[in-house]
């Protein structure tokens, strides 16, 4: 049997996210519709915290790290290295992120 895992969905609309357990496996959806709204949730993988809902900041911040293409997916910048790219703090950080590491947005 596959060890199922949880992914962490969030919908920017709602400020909420929720879980969703997978098997490796299987193919993993970018996106849910939002069980609150009907809206879209957006896959942000196995690492993703949410803000708290009025943390309206931290909320951008993750709607601009979305748009440019990044979920949350790990960066590492050496090959064979473990080390990954700590996501930005703040939404001014992550506009210096998202130049910085384009090479690694997910289309
Ligand atoms: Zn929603």
């Amino acid at each position: 049997m596959p060890t199922p895992y949880n992914m962490a969905f969030a919908c920017l609309s709602c400020r909420k996210s929720f879980k969703r357990e997978f098997n490796l496996a299987e193919e993993k959806p970018k996106e849910l519709k939002c069980p609150e709204c009907g809206g879209v949730a957006h896959n942000l993988g196995r690492h993703f915290k949410a803000p708290k809902k009025n943390n309206l900041k931290q909320w951008q911040k993750i709607a601009f790290l979305l748009e440019h293409g990044f979920r949350f997916q790990k960066i590492c910048i050496e090959e064979n290295s473990i080390e990954t790219v700590p996501y930005p703090e703040t939404l001014e950080a992550a506009k210096e992120f998202v130049v910085k590491y384009k090479n690694y947005a997910i289309k």
